[in-house]
């Protein structure tokens, strides 16, 4: 196998992408974008990452309601690393990787509440309103999305 950059330890960019995809919560997504692969982890989401040909992104995930009907999906950059400061261990990727990754996940699951009526710990768009997510409005109060 012809490796060119093996002689300067580089991250091959299937090593990147097998880096962070073991770094997120499952399941993981990937979303094909004009030059941009961007890697989601959880369900529901609690981070996205985007992979650029220079550069990788650690995005704020959360949802943003277009009417009642129409979620959009929000991505706030938190962390740009460009390539060249990319470290050139895996393990050392993977601790930097991790660690925003992580940094992500605790602002997005501070968004989260817990249903007064079920308990359940939902993201800020599950929910209704404060008081009741939109689950238990569905089954207690009838309420139709
Ligand atoms: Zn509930």
């Amino acid at each position: 196998m012809n490796k060119p950059y093996c002689e300067y330890m580089k991250l091959s960019s299937e090593e990147i992408v097998e880096i962070i995809k073991s770094s997120l919560p499952r399941p993981v997504q990937i979303i094909e974008l004009d030059g941009e692969m961007r890697i989601l982890g959880g369900e529901p989401v609690q981070v996205s990452v985007g992979l650029f040909s220079k550069k990788l992104v650690v995005y704020l995930f959360s949802v943003h309601w277009e009417g009642s009907a129409n979620p959009l999906p929000v991505n706030t950059p938190i962390a740009i690393v460009d390539q060249d400061d990319y470290p050139t261990s895996q393990s050392a990727f993977r601790d930097l990787i991790t660690d925003l990754i992580s940094e992500s996940i605790k602002m997005r699951v501070s968004t989260f509440i817990t249903c007064p009526n079920c308990g359940n710990f939902s993201p800020p768009e599950w929910m209704h309103n404060q008081e009741i997510c939109q689950a238990c409005a569905q089954t207690q109060l009838g309420v139709e999305y």
